[in-house]
C-alpha cells in the first residue's frame, strides 16, 4: 500500500514522497512551478544510494523541466517523479502500477512521462490509475524531435557565428551517438558535414556506420577533435575545467541534459570565446513534442514546427548574450525566468 508523507520545501510548490514497503520503493514528485500550466516531467527510476540523494535530485530536475518548459513557451509548468528502487529486485509492474496511483494523487497538478529507467510500457501500467501520463498517446517516441531541436539550435548557431545558413564541409564531434547523437549525426551528415563520433557502446558505432560515413574517435580524445561544432549527447557535467580547456572548436550544443558541471563552467566556454547554446534550450525538441499531445489532437507537423521555433529561440539568447556582454547560460535563465513569472500569456 502506498503511504503519502508532504515534505516542506521552500522555492517548491509542492513536494510529496511515497513508500511502499510490499512493492519495495520509494518516490518523490516535486511541483517546482506550475504558473504556466501543469507541471510536466519525467520518472526517473534510479536505485540510489540513500533518500537525500533522490530528493536532492527531484528538486534539481523539477526546476531543470521548468526553465526548459518555459524557454520553450510551452503552457506547462516543471515537475518531476524519481523512484528510488533495485530494478534487479522489484516487481516492475507492480511498481509501475503504484507509481500510477500516486501520479493520480496530485489530479494532475503533475504530468508524468518516461524518463531514465522508465519506458512507454510502464507509462501503460502508470495510465490504468491516472490520465496524467504523456507519451503513451500518439507523440511516439521523443528522441527524434530532440535531435531536431538540436539540428535546429546549431542551424542558428552558424547563422549567428558565420553568417551563412549553409552547414557543408563543418567538422562536427559527436559525444555518444544513441537515440539523439545517431539522429543528429545523421541530419548533419546529409547536409554534407564531415562527422567524428564516439560512444562507449561499439552497437551503436556499428548502427551509425549503415547510413553515415564517419570518422571514429576514442571517448576520451572527442574533446580535443579539431571540429567547428561539439555537440554532447551522451551525459552529464562533461564540460568543465579540465574538458573546457581541450575543446577546438567554435560551438557547443548537444543533446545531453545538464552539460555544465558548474555554472562557471559557462562562464569559462565564454572566456573562451565558444558559443555554448544552453542544453535545455537546444534538447526540449522532445518535451515539445510531447506538449503536442496534451490536451489536443497530436499532429507531427505542428510539432516539427513549434520543434523549429528552438532556431528562434537560440537566436534570441546569442544576440542577447552579445549586445550585454553576458554568457549565454546567464541569458537563457533570465529570459526562462521572465517567461515563469509571466506565465502563459508570454
Ligand atoms: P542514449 O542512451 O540513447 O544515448 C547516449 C549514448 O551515449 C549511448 O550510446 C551511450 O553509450 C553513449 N555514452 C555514454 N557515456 C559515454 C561516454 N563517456 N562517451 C561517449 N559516449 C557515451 O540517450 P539519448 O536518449 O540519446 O540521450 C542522450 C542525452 O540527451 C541524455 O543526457 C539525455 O538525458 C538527454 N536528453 C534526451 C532526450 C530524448 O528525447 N531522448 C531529451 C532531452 C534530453
Amino acid at each position: 500500500m502506498n503511504r503519502y508523507t508532504t515534505l516542506n520545501s521552500t522555492d517548491y510548490e509542492e513536494v510529496v514522497r511515497c513508500d511502499n514497503e510490499e512493492v519495495g520503493f520509494s518516490a518523490w514528485i516535486a511541483v517546482h512551478n506550475s504558473n504556466r500550466g501543469p507541471a510536466l516531467g519525467g520518472c526517473r527510476v534510479w536505485n540510489y544510494i540513500c533518500d537525500d540523494d533522490a530528493l536532492t535530485d527531484v528538486l534539481r530536475l523539477s526546476k531543470g523541466m521548468t526553465y526548459k518548459n518555459s524557454l520553450a513557451r510551452l503552457s506547462l509548468g516543471g515537475g518531476k517523479c524519481v523512484v528510488r528502487a533495485d530494478l534487479e529486485k522489484v516487481d516492475r509492474g507492480a511498481m509501475f502500477e503504484s507509481v500510477g496511483q500516486f501520479v493520480e494523487t496530485l489530479h494532475g497538478r503533475y504530468i508524468t512521462a518516461e524518463d531514465v529507467n522508465s519506458t512507454v510500457e510502464d507509462m501503460v501500467a502508470v495510465k490504468r490509475h491516472t490520465k496524467h501520463v504523456a507519451t503513451v498517446g500518439a507523440s511516439g517516441n521523443p528522441s527524434p524531435f530532440t535531435a531536431y531541436g538540436v539540428y535546429c539550435a546549431i542551424r542558428a548557431c552558424v547563422q549567428f557565428k558565420f553568417g551563412h545558413d549553409d552547414l557543408k564541409g563543418l567538422r562536427i564531434a559527436i559525444q555518444g551517438v544513441g537515440e539523439t547523437g545517431g539522429r543528429l549525426a545523421r541530419l548533419l551528415a546529409n547536409d554534407g558535414c564531415t562527422i567524428f563520433a564516439t560512444d562507449i557502446n561499439q552497437n551503436n558505432l556499428s548502427e551509425l556506420q549503415k547510413n553515415v560515413k564517419f570518422h571514429a574517435v576514442e571517448p576520451e580524445d572527442i574533446y580535443g577533435a579539431a571540429c567547428d561544432i561539439f555537440c554532447p549527447c551522451a551525459l552529464g557535467g562533461i564540460l568543465n575545467s579540465f574538458t573546457i580547456p581541450r575543446l577546438h572548436c567554435s560551438i557547443v550544443a548537444g543533446s545531453a541534459n545538464n552539460q555544465l558541471l558548474e555554472r562557471a563552467d559557462g562562464d569559462l566556454l565564454d572566456a573562451r570565446d565558444i558559443l555554448y547554446v544552453p542544453d535545455y534550450a537546444a534538447n526540449a525538441g522532445g518535451v515539445i513534442n510531447i506538449s503536442c499531445e496534451i490536451g489536443q489532437t497530436y499532429d507531427a507537423g505542428r510539432a516539427r514546427q513549434k520543434t523549429e521555433m528552438i532556431g528562434e529561440t537560440v537566436t534570441d539568447i546569442l544576440r542577447q548574450s552579445k549586445s550585454m556582454k553576458r554568457p549565454t547560460h546567464v541569458i537563457a535563465d533570465r529570459m526562462a525566468e521572465e517567461l515563469i513569472m509571466l506565465g502563459v500569456a508570454a
